[in-house]
């Protein structure tokens, strides 16, 4: 199953690819990790998108591609991912046809003040990645990841300023995005206002009715 999560920053898609990703055995790609990743090695990849990112703005194509594609040849993804990230533009996801076929896009929609409001308390895991909120799902111990003792960072780009830029670049972007994926009869539009993990998840429920019903497909 290869699977596309789409929605604006915040909208929970890392937090439910986090949750899916373990049912259905397949890897969480996304691109603004392999991004991080590479600013962390300090590869030359990494200097050339690190202002980009810190400014909320989009990094260049032929950085981001080269970037997924490798990623995508890796043992892990043959049979399937979670794509996170990309495509961001109509660009993109004509790019993303020529080398995968898609199974589905899951669109999370989610208004401004709650991605406001998510993501200024969001914290992630150095080591495995696990994101966490301060508000509404802290971990255990302050600081400090529930499943691998790693401590939690805040994102260098969660500020309000840039979450507002980030939010508006993604509503510039989306409608030419869903329409593609609506053509192609693969889109599954799900509300993401509620709260992102809770007991009853209604979203996290949604997504594994979609993906069983595709992977009988
Ligand atoms: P994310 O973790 O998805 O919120 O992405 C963080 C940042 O990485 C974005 O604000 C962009 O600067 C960059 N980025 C991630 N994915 C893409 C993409 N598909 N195209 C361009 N820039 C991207």
């Amino acid at each position: 199953m290869k699977i596309i999560l789409l929605g604006a920053p915040g909208a929970g898609k890392g937090v439910y690819a986090s949750r899916l990703k373990k049912t259905y055995g397949i890897p969480h790609i996304s691109t603004g990790d392999l991004l991080r990743k590479a600013i962390r090695d300090k590869t030359e990849t990494g200097l050339n998108a690190k202002t980009y990112m810190d400014n909320g703005e989009f990094v260049p194509d032929e950085i981001i591609i080269d970037l997924l594609k490798e990623r995508l040849e890796q043992e892990d993804a043959q049979n399937g991912m979670l794509l996170d990230g990309f495509p961001r533009t109509i660009e993109q996801a004509k790019i993303l046809d020529e080398i995968i076929k898609i199974s589905a896009v899951l669109k999370f929609d989610t208004k401004q003040e709650v991605v406001l409001r998510r993501l200024g308390g969001r914290l992630i895991c150095k080591g495995c990645g696990e994101i966490f909120n301060s508000h509404k799902l802290p971990p255990k111990q302050e600081g400090i990841c529930d499943h691998c003792e790693e401590e939690l960072y805040q994102r260098s780009d969660d500020t309000e300023e840039t979450i507002t830029k980030r939010f508006k670049t993604y509503e510039d972007q989306i409608n030419p995005l869903e329409e593609h994926y609506k053509n192609k009869d693969i889109l599954y539009s799900i509300d993401s206002n509620t709260d992102l993990i809770c007991p009853e998840c209604t979203v996290l429920n949604e997504c594994k009715k979609i993906l069983d019903t595709i992977s009988k497909i």
